[in-house]
């Protein structure tokens, strides 16, 4: 279903575990060029680069905190050297980054949240986009920018994650911006956006909070990290997508329905 995937250049931000390691293997399987990321060395990389290289296709682990536009820059750089271009890029890395109420935001947590979640996948696209123009050009078919949205984003957030929740709506609504600008150029720009994934996300809930959310899900329980892999398959797909742009895709086991 996917087969034009096979030796598309793929660079996913945070993933070296959750959503961004479930996608990476997910593309993997299709024969694409994958590159993998984290701001840390993850402990067990060597297993997780077998893993991803048992398909065949080719794999790079990139190391880069992307909250900072200078290892922005260079993430991108580095990947189009070892693979030649770049036909994909996934905004997948962020997070919570704490939770605080109001009236205990500083700048501190306001610039930790923000630049984890909107300044990495603004400068990431930022410096994408003349590698994604190219290969549009040069294959004569759209190439694009997912990035990874939230349920959050959709509806305010829990208490205590204001500021994370507005970053994800300030990220599904730059999308929208871009549309305007990069059709043009054939990038195409979507969003994945998910519910409750079991992931280190929810790391340090109690099973009885976990057992409430749970319970609060029509689908009973929380997804799981492969089974929102798809859907980025679905939107880097030219011939599944092509005609798709500026659209958030809703993965949440019927938690919210916008
Ligand atoms: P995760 O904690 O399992 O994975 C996060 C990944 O990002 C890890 O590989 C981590 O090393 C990497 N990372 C963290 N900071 C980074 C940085 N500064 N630079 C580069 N890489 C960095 O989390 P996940 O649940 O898979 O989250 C993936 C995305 O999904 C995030 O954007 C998150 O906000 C979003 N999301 C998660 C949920 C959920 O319920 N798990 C729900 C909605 C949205």
């Amino acid at each position: 279903m996917f087969t034009d995937l096979k030796n598309k250049r793929v660079l996913i931000t945070g993933s070296s575990a959750g959503m961004g390691l479930a996608a990476a293997l997910a593309f993997a399987r299709q024969g694409a060029k994958v590159g993998i990321n984290s701001h840390n060395v993850p402990p067990e990389l060597e297993e997780t680069l077998s893993l991803l290289r048992q398909y065949g296709g080719e794999v790079e682990f990139l190391q880069a905190d992307v909250t900072r536009s200078d290892e922005c820059a260079h993430l991108v750089a580095a990947f189009v050297e070892r693979f030649g271009g770049l036909d994909v890029l996934i905004n997948n890395a962020g997070g919570l980054g704490g939770r605080a109420n109001l009236e205990a935001i500083d700048d501190e947590f306001y610039d930790r949240v923000m630049d984890l979640n909107a300044r990495s996948a603004l400068m990431m696209t930022r410096f994408a986009i003349p590698h994604l123009r190219a290969a549009a050009k040069a294959r004569g078919e759209t190439t694009c920018v997912i990035s990874t949205g939230s349920i959050a984003g959709r509806e305010g957030g829990g208490v205590g994650a204001g500021v994370y929740a507005a970053s994800k709506a300030w990220l599904h609504d730059i999308h929208r911006n871009w549309v305007k600008e990069f059709t043009v150029d054939g990038i195409r720009f979507n969003i994945v956006s998910p519910g409750t994934i079991d992931t280190a996300f929810h790391d340090g809930k109690s099973d009885e909070l976990r057992a409430k959310i749970a319970a609060s899900i029509p689908m009973g329980r929380f997804g799981t990290a492969e089974e929102v892999a798809p859907a980025f398959l679905f939107f880097a797909s030219h011939a599944c997508s092509g005609y798709i742009t500026g659209q958030i895709l809703d993965v949440n086991g019927g938690q919210m329905a916008p």
